[in-house]
């Protein structure tokens, strides 16, 4: 009957804070352990323990007179705390005394790290056939929900503003136009308007790229030599690279290195590397590309010997519109999402991509991803294996 009563609790508590999938799935565990016949009290208390053990939640049930009756091996890190635990520890006892008293408590702590965590403590009184046996406690680490809303709002806010700037220009632009009577100043005018209107089709264009990736669950595979990838990349880019007077020359690029791969999206990961090169080269300075393979990896490397990434903003680049040096970016057409889209596509291929630059000196950006092998044996061997 007990248990009935914390069962009751659990769902109030389950379904105010925020409700996980596997905490569903922790609620249905409990309700079928506790719907089998109990022939004695002792069974149901040691069948309640053994459902609550399976929580990730820290559960603390305490009877009417505070007496702690039950606490899950996640609430254990609460017994004797320190530091931020020692602040939810007070706040569990608190809101359990609060709660024995007939209060729902529910509050929302931020705790500083390292980690810094967010966490979510809700108590309620337990009640059965009327009668205040006791209280429940429940505590959530909600961080990563936290993490998600932020992150989340500061995309939705930097979106906004990167918009804004090329609608305000086109609408300065516009405005211009209609005034002016000479037809060398509109035509001017004009080119920038088509300039401004590119600008936000590139930023609509990164966005959409970057949106179909995190909804892609299982990319689209080949079988591919990287080699092909790479001189697809080249490609792409030689025409601006020609215009630019930037010569992109490869290095040590294998014919017969294979890897499992996406080659639209991998292509453009390549492409994007080597468009950053140049954007932030002079004329006539070298980009290189070379590629090596071993301990199951191929890497991409893209070197380029233009301005260099100072050491304090390496961490960040690949972060959505982040720019060293916005007046640049912009210049050269630059959106702030290309390094983003690349560390996506990436890792969409089970691997990593890192970048070592000295300013003034130029930049090396590799991509890492699985390799499949380099004779045709040794890739039916790793296919069968992944198969
Ligand atoms: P952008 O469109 O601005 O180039 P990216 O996401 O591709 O956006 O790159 C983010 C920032 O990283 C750039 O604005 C630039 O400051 C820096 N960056 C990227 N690649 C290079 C490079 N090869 N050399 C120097 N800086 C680079």
């Amino acid at each position: 009957m007990v248990a009935l009563a914390v069962v009751t609790a659990l769902v109030v508590c389950g379904t105010a804070l925020i409700m996980t999938l596997r905490a569903r799935r922790d609620l249905r565990a409990i309700v079928s352990s506790l719907a089998a016949p109990m022939s004695e009290p002792q069974a149901g208390e040691d069948r309640l323990a053994a459902s609550l053990a399976v929580f990730d939640d820290g559960i603390v049930i305490v009877d009417r007179l505070g007496r702690e009756v039950l606490r899950n091996p996640a609430a254990e890190r609460y017994s004797e705390a320190r530091t931020g635990d020692a602040i939810v520890a007070d706040a569990i006892h608190r809101m359990l005394d609060a709660a024995i008293a007939g209060t729902v408590a529910e509050e929302e702590l931020g705790l500083f790290g390292p980690p810094s965590r967010t966490v979510a403590v809700r108590a309620v009184p337990l009640e059965l056939r009327g009668e205040r046996i006791g209280a429940i406690c429940w505590v959530r680490d909600i961080s990563e929900t936290r993490r998600t809303d932020q992150v989340r709002r500061d995309f939705v806010a930097n979106v906004s503003h990167e918009l804004k700037t090329p609608i305000g220009a086109l609408t300065v632009l516009a405005e211009t136009m209609a005034v002016a009577d000479d037809a060398a100043v509109q035509q001017q005018l004009a080119d920038r308007v088509v300039r401004e209107a590119d600008r936000l089709a590139q930023i609509v264009e990164d966005l959409l790229d970057l949106s179909l990736l995190e909804a892609q669950e299982a990319p689209s595979r080949e079988t591919l030599p990287v080699a092909l990838i790479v001189g697809d990349a080249i490609d792409q880019v030689r025409p601006k690279a020609d215009a630019a007077g930037i010569p992109v020359i490869t290095t040590t690029i294998a014919a017969d290195v294979y890897a499992s791969c996406d080659r639209r999206q991998l292509t453009s990961a390549v492409t994007n590397l080597l468009d950053n090169a140049m954007k932030y080269s002079d004329p006539g300075g070298i980009v290189e590309v070379s590629m090596e393979s071993g301990a199951g990896l191929v890497t991409i490397a893209v070197r380029d010997h233009g301005v260099g990434i100072p050491a304090r903003d390496l961490e960040r680049v690949f972060e959505r519109f982040y720019r060293v040096d916005r007046a640049r970016s912009r210049a050269t057409g630059g959106t702030g999402l290309g390094l983003s889209i690349v560390r996506h596509v990436v890792q969409a291929h089970d691997g990593d991509v890192t970048v070592t630059s000295t300013e003034g000196e130029g930049s090396v950006f590799s991509i890492r991803i699985p390799y499949v092998g380099s004779t045709a044996t040794e890739r039916r061997e790793r296919e069968d294996l992944d198969a």
